[in-house]
């Protein structure tokens, strides 16, 4: 790699295997299992815990996990094909597959001990537990350093009070990681992690939100009232919890960059398909140039997301830095997706604008990929931090 630029010298472009099997895997899983309830999922808010439980038997719900653990042990290639093929068909399922994998689930990798590792990570990595993951406060969303949800230590144990908003999986997950404070406010190192199991006295969830799009996806409030919990429950050390956080975060937006690819591939091949279809003046709209540069426009965009999504989860695998790199591939992505999918909605005229045809949930489950795990605000404050350092 060329360490002046941080560009790679060569790129290797070709499928492996394990990826084209996951992406064929996933892609027929995705449309038996998930296709036929897409809308009905949609309209009730339904969270459908029996799919994801079936996602674990695939290894799905566990793809970074070393199969030690009980995961699938694969790397961050075959991880972003799962997440855009599942999400080509239904993004609210990609995002929880995300949440669950590249929060909860990674963060316990990450930085937690091997009792720890050995007693959760099986049971995420099958789905037996879902998994959630909590940063964000009703007051402290994009400025989540000055939390306030406080950890008070009470000999081997901690008292947390306080709550956390906007949390996929919120009501459902059967273990969360929160990051608390444990010391000053504006202190960086003054929060910490703790895993938190459902049923811990003091712990409950509060209010379901009911959203634009991505409504298959489970978001709630997590809500401590004098929830005590042991020493043994922290994740690394005290005053790790907001490091820890942003490097967790650097691995899950690549995640979401691969949501906002397979919504963009998703609303894309429907417009696709579409503009064969519909005839206007005697011939197929694709006929009209107006339309096909909208698709050489979308297509160019897609590919283009796509590399620098692979390109990210590259160097992931690699072990090197990826802060800079995934932050430009969920910028770049997530607004590829919501610009991919307001064409698409164009393509499709009135229908489009229809509960009749996929492209309107695209457009409304894509806006979601600009906003969750750091706007693309906040991802150009990482970006620009790092060019201009
Ligand atoms: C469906 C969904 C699922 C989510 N899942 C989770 C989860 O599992 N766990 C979790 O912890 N959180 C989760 N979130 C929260 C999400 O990460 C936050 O909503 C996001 O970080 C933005 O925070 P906020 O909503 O408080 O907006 P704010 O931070 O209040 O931002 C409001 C606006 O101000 C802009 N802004 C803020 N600061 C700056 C700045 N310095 N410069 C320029 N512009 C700025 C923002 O870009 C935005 O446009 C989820 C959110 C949603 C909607």
């Amino acid at each position: 790699m060329n360490t002046e630029t941080g560009l790679l010298n060569t790129i290797d472009f070709a499928e492996s295997e394990n990826q084209q099997m996951i992406a064929s895997m996933a892609r027929d899983f995705s449309n038996r299992e998930i296709r036929p309830h897409i809308m009905d999922w949609d309209e009730r808010q339904e969270f459908p815990i029996p799919l994801f439980k079936k996602m674990g038997t695939l290894g799905l719900m566990g793809v970074l996990v070393p199969e030690e653990y009980g995961g699938a042990g694969l790397g961050y290639i075959e991880y972003i094909t799962a997440i855009v093929e599942i999400s080509r068909v239904d993004g609210s399922i990609g995002l929880s597959v995300a949440a669950h994998n590249s929060l909860c689930t990674n963060h316990i990798l990450q930085f937690g001990s091997e009792e720890q590792k050995r007693k959760y990570l099986p049971k995420l990595a099958t789905a037996e537990w879902i998994g959630a993951w909590g940063l964000t406060e009703p007051n402290t969303g994009s400025d989540a350093g000055n939390m306030r949800t406080v950890a008070v230590k009470d000999g081997d144990y901690f008292v947390i009070n306080g709550a956390k908003n906007f949390i996929t999986h919120g009501k459902s997950g059967d273990v969360a990681v929160v990051i608390v404070r444990t010391g000053e406010v504006g202190d960086s190192h003054g929060m910490t992690a703790f895993v938190i199991e459902k049923g811990t006295p003091g712990f409950s969830a509060g209010k379901k939100e009911n959203k634009l799009g991505m409504r298959a996806s489970e978001t709630a409030e997590l809500i401590f009232s004098d929830c005590r919990i042991h020493k043994s429950q922290m994740l690394g050390n005290q005053g790790d919890g907001f490091v820890q956080a942003l490097k967790v975060l650097d691995g899950g937006r690549i995640s979401i960059a691969a949501l906002g690819l397979g919504i963009a591939q998703g609303a894309f091949d429907a417009a696709l398909k579409y503009s064969k279809e519909r005839h206007q003046f005697n011939q197929p709209i694709a006929n009209f140039q107006g339309i096909s540069f909208k698709l050489a426009d979308m297509a160019t965009k897609i590919e283009a997301a796509r590399l620098l999504t692979y390109r990210a989860g590259d160097l992931k695998n690699r072990g090197l830095s990826v802060s800079r790199e995934s932050a430009m591939a969920k910028l770049y992505t997530s607004e590829v997706a919501v610009e991919v999918a307001n064409e698409a909605v164009q393509i499709f005229g009135g229908y489009g604008y229809t509960k009749d045809f996929p492209v309107e949930k695209f457009y409304r489950d894509a806006k979601l990929c600009t906003i969750g795990e750091g706007t693309s605000e906040i991802q150009k404050l990482v970006i620009s931090r790092s060019i201009l350092k």
